[in-house]
């Protein structure tokens, strides 16, 4: 099968929406590609004292309701595509959840797996040394994304400090909670897309017990999984890179986290039955949660889905042309720049505290985060039934509209 390219899916996604809301030529020239764009080499000395040149990327994509921001990726599979796709996707989702940011995202091409921990460090200070001058708190501010961490992020922040000469916390977010980060930081993502899961099942009747299925069971997908399984869906089946579990009786997730966090992965739980590949779409299942990476449900597969809620918590999980089959198929979709919001609104509160030192409980945060998603879901919504179109483009039309009046009011029309 070709290899999609994701950065052309979030193009067609903006042609789409170009045409529902009529925007205006010369903004859209201007969004179809990130402002800037950066390759770097970063040499590590590995353990065995031969230098390793890395390629890592950062993609500031567009800047004009505020800062870029935007995760790291540790992947093997990272491109210039692909950063470019997700900082794209960042733009419009923090023009969503409506928090005064622009969208960035960067990358390393690594399989970190076969990293030392002595090499991940340097690999991680070598990174934030070649993008220095580009990024800060009122420039661009890095996160955690796949492979990456509190641990990482924790490097990176003293990393740059160092150059620096002086504390800069909010030059990075999903830092440890002793060195700024935010309480509720670990499991935002998961929580906001739970908040939107709880209004999204009100509007099309999913009753409580309901089934789902995980695909990528890392910190977005485990933390989800936990919160569901807390509120009594019956989570049936889990996957992640290695393999699935699978148990229509309902998986015990405490016991799952605890298994994953020993063993590595999900397969060979005791509690269910270990299945090679990522079984979630040979299952029947109410929701389908897509926790892993891009291309996830493509026009080959498409077809074989059995659900009625998908909740994207991956970015880029579903290529377009399977998006339209979805549409028709009436399965409700509700889309990355929505559903997987939570992780960088509270990124941002996390920054807020930076800048007052003062910190909040983890009541507030998610005080916080729950009035930031519930009113991002319902002007969702609104959109989605003025065009009479797909939650997704119900969100590009929020997005993609505030995005366009910022790069206006700025003279940049
Ligand atoms: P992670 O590294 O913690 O977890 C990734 C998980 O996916 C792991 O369980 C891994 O085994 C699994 N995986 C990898 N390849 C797979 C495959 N081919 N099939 C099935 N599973 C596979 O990463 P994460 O932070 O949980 O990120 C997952 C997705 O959520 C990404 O698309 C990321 O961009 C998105 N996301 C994460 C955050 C965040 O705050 N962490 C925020 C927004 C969006």
């Amino acid at each position: 099968m070709k290899k999609n390219n994701p950065f052309e899916n979030s193009r067609e996604q903006l042609e789409e929406i170009k045409n529902i809301i009529d925007l205006d030529d010369n903004i859209y020239e201007q969004l179809k590609t990130p402002q800037r764009l950066l390759e770097v080499s970063i040499p590590v000395k590995m353990d065995n004292g031969k230098i390793k040149v890395f390629t890592g990327y950062r993609s500031q994509y567009n800047d004009a309701r505020g800062p870029n921001k935007g995760g790291i990726r540790f992947h093997h599979n990272v491109s210039r595509e692909e950063v470019m796709a997700l900082s794209a996707w960042m733009t419009w989702k923090t023009a969503v959840v409506d928090i005064p940011l622009g969208g960035g995202k960067g990358g390393v091409i690594v399989n970190t797996k076969e990293l030392s921990e002595s090499e991940l460090e340097k690999l991680s200070r070598g990174y934030i040394r070649a993008i220095y001058k580009l990024i800060g708190p009122d420039v661009d501010i890095p996160a955690p994304d796949v492979y990456t961490d509190a641990r990482i992020m924790a490097w990176m922040l003293d990393e740059y400090e160092q150059i620096a000469g002086k504390h800069i916390k909010g030059m990075i977010t999903g830092k440890p909670l002793n060195l700024g980060g935010s309480k509720a930081r670990g499991f935002a993502t998961a929580q906001g897309a739970a908040y939107t899961i709880d209004l999204a099942v009100e509007k099309i009747g999913i009753k409580k017990g309901a089934s789902v299925a995980f695909n990528g069971f890392g910190n977005a997908g485990a933390n989800l999984a936990k919160i569901m399984f807390d509120k009594e869906y019956k989570i049936v089946v889990a996957s992640d890179s290695r393999g699935s579990i699978v148990n229509r009786n309902g998986l015990d997730v405490d016991k799952l986290i605890k298994h994953k966090e020993e063993t590595g992965s999900v397969v060979n739980f005791p509690g269910g039955e270990s299945k090679e590949g990522h079984h979630c779409m040979e299952e029947e299942v109410d929701i389908l949660v897509p926790a892993a990476l891009e291309d996830y449900i493509n026009k080959e597969n498409v077809d074989k889905l059995k659900t009625k809620l998908i909740v994207e918590l991956a970015n880029g999980p579903i290529t377009p042309e399977a998006d339209k089959v979805l549409n028709e198929k009436n399965i409700l979709v509700i889309p990355d720049i929505l559903a997987n919001a939570g992780g960088v609104a509270v990124s941002y509160l996390e920054q807020v505290q930076n800048a007052y030192a003062f910190y909040w409980t983890e009541e507030e945060v998610l005080v916080k985060l729950k009035e930031l998603m519930d009113r991002a879901f319902e002007s969702v919504w609104v959109e989605k039934e003025k065009y009479k179109t797909s939650m997704r483009m119900g969100a590009y039309a929020l997005g993609v509209s505030r995005v366009a009046q910022a790069m206006k009011d700025r003279g940049r029309g």
